[in-house]
């Protein structure tokens, strides 16, 4: 190494503080990344050590913050919710598929089962609901289904499978 004029070992360059605090982060994420390539399964097992704890924390964490989680599951439904029907709109139509009903409110539309559920393919299937809209979807059997508004439906069901809405003569029972 070459001395100085003065006979001292050179002074090293000089960084500026976020120069030596960068470099120390980049010799820090190099170290790390190459003790966990090193150390593959660190992580998993000291969870499975700790597991225990990690669930009593948990808890605690959710009893603290049970409004915030109820608030996000509440949105993560709604969203799902409204994601599903998006789908069923689509394939379904926004009607009430009774020919003489004349509903215009696409709220309170119900999924129907053409073929009563318990008579048919759909025994096993969810009845109603988002699980049923998410199975409609998956299994994409659209043409086995129809939308019609909840008195339409009731009636249908009510009254031997034909809705029969119209019908000025059809007697109340
Ligand atoms: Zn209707
Ligand atoms: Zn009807």
């Amino acid at each position: 190494m070459e001395l100085s004029s003065n006979g001292n070992i050179p002074a090293p360059l000089a960084y500026s503080p976020e120069e030596v605090a960068e470099r120390r982060r980049a010799m820090n994420r190099a170290a790390s990344k190459k003790w966990k390539a090193a150390n593959p399964d660190y992580k998993k097992d000291y969870y499975n050590n700790n597991k225990e704890s990690f669930k009593a924390r948990k808890k605690v964490h959710y009893q603290n913050n049970k409004e915030a989680y109820k608030a996000r599951d509440k949105a993560y439904k709604k969203n799902k919710s409204d994601e599903t029907w998006g789908k069923v709109y689509k394939n379904l139509g926004t009607t009430c598929s009774c020919p003489t009903c004349t509903w215009p409110s696409t709220l309170a539309l119900e999924i129907d089962h053409i073929i009563p559920a318990k008579k048919g393919l759909y025994k096993d299937a969810p009845r109603t609901g988002v699980d049923l809209r998410k199975y409609i979807i998956k299994n994409n059997c659209w043409n086995d289904f129809q939308l019609l508004c909840a008195n339409c439906n009731k009636l249908k069901h009510r009254n031997g499978g034909i809705c029969n809405c119209g019908d000025p003569t059809r007697k109340s029972r």
